[in-house]
């Protein structure tokens, strides 16, 4: 139990401290952790300890980022014109954009895995 408490501490501050900046190997030097450990930190929760979403690679979520504003405006309006989120089966959320075939350019412009 002492270990998991250390450990939980430990990852903390060696989330802190590459939120400063530092690379992993240093990170790794001062907290006693492994450079494969610190990369899987890293790797597995945001910058703040919260878990990673597994989503995008460049989430601005779990990066700590802004939203680049023109790509966010042209989902929302898209979304707003006709789309829907849902909860999906395995609990994870979906989003639904429908574009109307008139416009193959907007269509293929947002046209993701799923068709
Ligand atoms: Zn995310």
């Amino acid at each position: 139990m002492a270990g998991h408490i250390r450990s939980s501490v430990t990852l903390q501050w060696a989330l802190e401290l590459s939120r400063a900046g530092l690379p992993d190997r240093r990170i790794a030097e001062v907290t006693g952790a492994s450079v494969a450990t610190v990369a899987r930190w890293r790797q597995r929760y945001r910058p703040g300890g919260a878990p990673r979403c597994g989503g995008l690679a460049a989430c601005p979520a779990c990066e700590e980022s802004a939203l680049s504003a023109k790509p966010y405006s042209e989902l929302l309006g898209v979304y707003l014109g006709a789309g829907y989120i849902a909860r999906t089966k395995n609990r994870s959320w979906l989003l639904a954009l429908f574009q109307d075939r008139r416009y193959p350019g907007l269509v293929a412009r947002w046209q993701g895995p799923h068709g």
